[in-house]
């Protein structure tokens, strides 16, 4: 039960049964805590900006707009109230629904699963909260991106034109012995008003407006010679994403294969990421790219495994040398059955085709531990280390040698 903070705590519950929602809100307030309940999303939505709650109750399942898809709003709004989510489905369907919402980097406490007591709702609240996943743990000092900074076509050849982004690193280790094997790059826009920019917020405009291609190209420069100039022995791989537009760039593999020459980076060292969609939407394409990328000694990595739809029988057509594990799942590794579940045989799944299994989304060391258990090989996520800008990465590699 939180306590001890001057602010009193606020509970706003949303269920379509308001006999459901009242005696919620009415045992919240013999917790201590101010509570109202509302039986539609709108009404959600209207208090939830006037009367500012610290806490919400969604039930999955409503008529008008389901909790998922008013968490989905939530997202949007950037919203990092605490969340419960609610309902009389079983554990499975929960599990699932609090996967997505922290897909969504939304602040989920737990669930609840009706009929609920008093104390079910407390031990609820009482659950220390997974913190909104925010990036003021990658170090980078500018100001995190101010919320109203509109990503426009014109701010964004620009930021191309004056190369406007800066690349972080996160760490991959081997779940064998957590020794560091090599570094995912990823980008960050870096803009001179507005802050730091995810790329969730700009890699699908400059998908849509074919500004994908010169973008990679500044992120393949930056990273390259990052880790060409990376003393470290023995060399550090590097693991670049791209985008499913690349893949319709023939001499993409050639290119790349002149640029590391020229960075004295052996193509052995690089992996190419690409999401099981972005494959699968045009295999004949990704079939010619990755087999040039492959003959040329890079390796290609799945992306995001276990969100697509991908069949078995188209992937195991395509060269790839390497399968992520999807974080959605990762994620909840400790707390979900299920997930560990479907880790288990994806990792069973990858060897069997001689792929390398990598789980991304650690963030706490019994999912490590289970990682470890079950032989994966590779592993990245907060537990490990964020993306950190280049200046902590040495400092980061000695702390982890001395420990
Ligand atoms: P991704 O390739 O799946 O990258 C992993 C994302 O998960 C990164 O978000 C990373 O910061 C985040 N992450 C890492 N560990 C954890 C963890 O333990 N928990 C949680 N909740 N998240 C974790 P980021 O950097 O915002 O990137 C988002 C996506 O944007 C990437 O997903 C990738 O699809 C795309 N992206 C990033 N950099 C590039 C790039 O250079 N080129 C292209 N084409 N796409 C990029
Ligand atoms: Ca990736
Ligand atoms: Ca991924």
């Amino acid at each position: 039960m939180p306590q001890g903070t001057a602010e009193p705590q606020r509970l706003l519950v949303l269920d379509d049964d308001p006999g459901v929602g009242q005696t919620m809100a009415f045992m919240a307030e013999s917790l201590g805590m101010e509570a109202r309940s509302v039986v539609k999303a709108s009404d959600f939505f209207d208090a939830l900006s006037q009367w500012q709650p610290t806490h919400v109750v969604i039930d999955l399942i409503m008529p008008d707009m389901d909790g998922v898809e008013v968490m989905r709003q939530l997202a949007r709004l950037e919203c990092d109230v605490a969340i419960i989510i609610s309902s009389g489905v079983g554990t499975r369907v929960l599990d699932a629904a609090e996967r997505a919402a922290a897909e969504h980097r939304l602040n989920v406490l737990g669930v609840l699963s009706k009929p609920f007591t008093r104390q079910k709702l407390q031990d609820a609240l009482g659950q220390s909260s997974r913190s909104p996943v925010s990036r003021q743990g990658e170090g980078l000092d500018a100001v995190d991106s101010v919320g109203g900074f509109e990503v426009t076509e014109t701010a964004l050849r620009e930021a191309i034109g004056q190369n406007q982004f800066i690349m972080v690193y996160q760490p991959k280790i081997a779940c064998r012995d957590n020794s560091v094997v090599g570094f995912e790059a990823l980008v960050r826009w870096q803009h001179p008003d507005a802050g730091i920019i995810t790329p969730d917020r700009f890699i699908p405009m400059a998908e849509s407006l074919d500004l994908i291609d010169p973008l990679t190209d500044l992120i393949i420069e930056q990273s390259l010679q990052w880790v060409s100039a990376l003393q470290h022995e023995p060399a550090m791989s590097l693991a670049i994403n791209l985008s499913a537009k690349t893949l319709v760039n023939l001499d993409f593999a050639d290119r790349l294969a002149v640029r590391c020459r020229r960075q004295t980076v052996r193509p052995g060292q690089v992996t190419l990421e690409m999401t099981e969609t972005a494959a699968m939407e045009d295999s004949v394409m990704a079939l010619e790219l990755l087999t040039r990328l492959r003959m040329k000694g890079f390796h290609v990595a799945i992306d995001d495994f276990g969100t697509g739809y991908s069949s078995m029988m188209q992937l195991a057509r395509l060269p790839f040398s390497e399968l992520k594990v999807d974080k959605s799942f990762v994620m909840t590794a400790t707390s979900s059955e299920e997930a560990r579940t479907i880790i288990r045989s994806t990792v069973e799944l990858g060897h069997s085709l001689g792929l390398d299994v990598v789980a991304e989304g650690v963030e706490d060391g019994g999912a490590l531990a289970f990682l470890r258990d079950i032989g994966c090989d590779y592993a990245q996520g907060y537990f490990i280390a964020r993306p950190m800008p280049t200046h902590r990465i040495s400092g980061w590699l000695n702390e982890r040698q001395d420990d």
